[in-house]
């Protein structure tokens, strides 16, 4: 038998939340309730500086308002740094963690050279520093699937979007789990309070998807399990793009929680229900039918 069910909601606190925010929050919730499990809230406030201080209360109250509570204590990530520092302790004396001297400005040039893609790290410093101070610190993707027998691309099913696949060393490289300015990377602290918390099911925002090979590659290099990844469908904009904090979404107007739901729970194709209660309720019935049963 597998570990009971864990799933999580994972608002980073750089706002409020927003419309598509709160179908990443209901998604999750319905998914744990669904499976009879455990719902945990963690503010991933890591990126202290885009940060805005007081939101995390206040997206505990908008989620309170949608009776969205976490079944147990609330996690900061700014309060782990200990846990992320020995996490990259591990992966530095396995030898697959490496300083990274590099700037902006010399990866770009670096990358032109060697006719990468904008995103992708070249692997400058994997051979040392060449007299540069380090500011980064990078995994070395190949060293590890070497060592642990990993394929080269990287292949995970999601329960909604189906089979998908990425090729860690050639589509991003050697990604960031420090960075330069000392705070911890998202890829770095996702993957350790993941396994701190024992979640079993990620459910998020589709934007997130194409992290997920990076953070299985780093649950290999760590020893930690895969849990299963759902990505819900994301809120456009009147633009067209994503809905989102940068863009200017709107925070939920809670003074009628119902109304905030039901929109959420349309864009994941599940019907409206009168009352707040029944509506949570008659809904995980849906969500099971349309997530549940043909996923197992
Ligand atoms: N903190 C991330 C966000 O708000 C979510 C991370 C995750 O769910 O893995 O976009």
């Amino acid at each position: 038998m597998g570990s009971p069910y864990a799933g999580r909601f994972a608002p980073s606190p750089t706002g409020l939340l927003h419309a598509g925010s709160l179908v990443a929050a209901l998604a999750s919730w319905l998914d744990a309730r669904a499976h009879g499990g455990q719902w945990l809230v963690r503010i991933e406030d890591v990126d202290t500086a885009r940060c805005v201080p007081g939101a995390d209360q206040i997206i505990l109250q908008q989620l309170a308002a949608c009776d969205l509570t976490s079944d147990g204590p609330v996690l900061w990530q700014s309060q782990r740094g200990e846990h992320y520092a020995a996490a990259l302790q591990s992966l530095v004396n396995q030898g697959w963690a490496y300083p990274c001297g590099c700037s902006r400005k010399e990866i770009e040039s670096a990358q032109a050279v060697a006719r990468h893609s904008a995103a992708v790290y070249p692997g400058t410093c994997r051979e040392g520093l060449n007299g540069k101070p380090a500011r980064a610190w990078r995994l070395n993707v190949l060293a590890v699937q070497a060592a642990l027998g990993l394929p080269a691309i990287t292949h995970w099913r999601d329960r909604r979007l189906g089979a998908q696949q990425q090729n860690v060393g050639q589509d991003v490289g050697d990604f960031v789990l420090r960075r330069a300015d000392g705070l911890w990377a998202y890829q770095l602290a996702v993957v350790v309070d993941d396994a701190a918390q024992c979640i079993t099911h990620v459910v998020r925002g589709q934007d997130l998807a194409d992290n997920t090979a990076r953070q299985i590659v780093l649950q290999h290099a760590l020893g930690l399990p895969t849990p299963q990844y759902l990505h819900t469908p994301l809120v456009l904009g009147t633009d067209g793009e994503k809905l989102s904090k940068q863009n200017g979404a709107l925070a939920l107007d809670l003074s009628d929680p119902l109304a905030a739901l039901g929109q959420a729970a349309q864009l994941l194709g599940l019907p409206a229900q009168p009352g707040l209660h029944n509506f949570l309720t008659q809904a995980q019935g849906s969500w099971a039918r349309l997530f549940i049963s043909r996923t197992h």
